[in-house]
């Protein structure tokens, strides 16, 4: 056996929502197999099945034990893969299913958004040894002391990449109903053009700033273990994007210097004004949203007025429940003015690494807004992004004018 030639491919739900398209993941597998390759094929649950069992269980019970959830929704990994394994042996060639308890897929124990720990590749091994393409059940792990557990939404492609590190496969293969990763998201940019090419860095801001190709975990594990992502289509044969370390390009002129555009309208603005301006007022403010597990993306403090700051944050939608909880708890403890929540924003981003070496990148961008009667409200920067806040309404036009200024429509 060459145990080298492993590749690991990876099917989302839409790759696995019928029969037929079951049917067409196990020719894959076929085919790779009889190149000679060893096969592994993570899925995720058919179609809307997670989304389905949630329900369901939202109907039992309104605040479910998150161990029970998990129970409950790595079944539906369970039945996508024994339904793969199936048709590849009805075509004739050797497959064996794996929950991620059989694999060895080893987890803490923070239910439904558990961490790997582990994996185990005995088990994968010796089933090639039989000459089986091995499918693996995605999304899910074991805890030490034998729960199931999962590993958030969109939780297979980090299964995917953590059975790649683990076997030393050559690369990872990650199908779904898209071609690769965008300039900007196609359906808001018909002309939106496929990414040859990503770092890891690039892929992990595209994917923290609102892209949705790739699960940000998954894209994580991969730069810490080296694995080489392929993101591609399930429904045709064409190259994807692929996804590496900068050294795996041919040269520096591959370094787009901005690589795309993502947007984010899942956030919200929260004001504090009249707040001391003293040493230390910030850190408290900021470990109380941190105490309530609330991820502050942007923070922007004005120039203070009479010993009164005033400071703007952003946060996520889903938080915003617990974040007026912690400011009704701040009100009483800091002397706050008052405060102001807006749900109407939206965030823009552009990506590249090539901006680290190239000045006036941010000028450019906030020229194309502002030329445009855009108003920017918030702005933060790193090397390799830079993101605007601004009203929601206005956000896709931004993406369709930064998409153009900086010219990343197909040639
Ligand atoms: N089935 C899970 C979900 O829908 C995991 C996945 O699709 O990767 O979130
Ligand atoms: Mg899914």
């Amino acid at each position: 056996m060459d145990e080298n030639n492993i590749v690991v491919m990876k099917f989302g739900g839409t790759s696995v929502g019928t029969v037929e398209k079951i049917n067409n993941v196990a020719d894959r597998a076929i085919k790779a197999n009889k190149e000679g390759k060893n096969v592994v094929i993570t899925v995720s649950a058919m179609g809307d099945t997670t989304d389905d069992l949630i329900e369901l269980s939202a109907k039992i019970s309104e605040k479910p034990s998150r161990r029970e959830m998990d129970m409950l929704l790595s079944t539906g990994e369970q039945v996508s893969s024994s339904l793969v394994a199936m048709a590849i042996i009805e075509k004739g060639s050797k497959a064996v299913s794996l929950t991620g308890y059989q694999v060895g897929i080893l987890t803490d124990d923070t239910f439904s958004e558990a961490k790997i720990l582990d994996v185990g590749k005995e088990r994968i091994l010796s089933e090639f040894s039989n000459g089986n393409i091995v499918i693996v059940a995605g999304f899910q792990g074991i805890t030490e002391k034998g729960d199931i557990t999962t590993l958030g939404r969109g939780g297979s492609d980090t299964t995917a990449v953590a059975l790649a590190a683990a076997l030393d496969a050559k690369y990872c293969e990650i199908f779904s109903d898209v071609d690769g990763v965008f300039t900007a998201d196609p359906n808001v940019i018909p002309d939106a053009r496929k990414i040859n090419k990503l770092s890891y860095d690039e892929m992990l801001e595209l994917a923290s700033s609102g892209a949705k190709v790739l699960h940000l975990r998954a894209v994580e594990y991969a730069k810490n273990h080296g694995v080489i992502i392929h993101a591609r289509s399930s429904f045709n044969n064409n190259e994807g994007t692929w996804i590496m370390d900068t050294e795996g390009f041919n040269d520096k002129m591959e370094q787009a210097v901005v690589s795309g555009v993502s947007y984010d309208t899942n956030q919200v603005k929260i004001s504090v004004f009249g707040i001391p301006d003293e040493p230390g007022v910030a850190a408290r403010l900021f470990s109380e949203f941190a105490a309530a597990h609330i991820n502050v993306d942007m923070i922007v403090q004005n120039v203070s007025e009479k010993g009164k700051a005033a400071i703007s944050l952003t946060i996520k939608n889903e938080d915003l429940d617990i974040a007026k909880k912690v400011i009704e708890k701040m009100k009483t403890t800091f002397s706050i003015e008052s405060v102001q929540i807006d749900t109407d924003i939206a965030k823009v981003s552009i990506v590249g690494a090539g901006m680290k070496s190239h000045p006036g990148v941010a000028s450019k961008m906030f020229s194309c807004l502002g030329e445009n009667n855009i108003n920017i409200e918030m702005i933060s920067t790193s090397p390799i992004i830079i993101s605007c806040v601004l009203r929601k309404d206005r956000v896709k036009e931004a993406v369709k004018l930064l998409h153009e200024c900086f010219t990343l429509e197909k040639e």
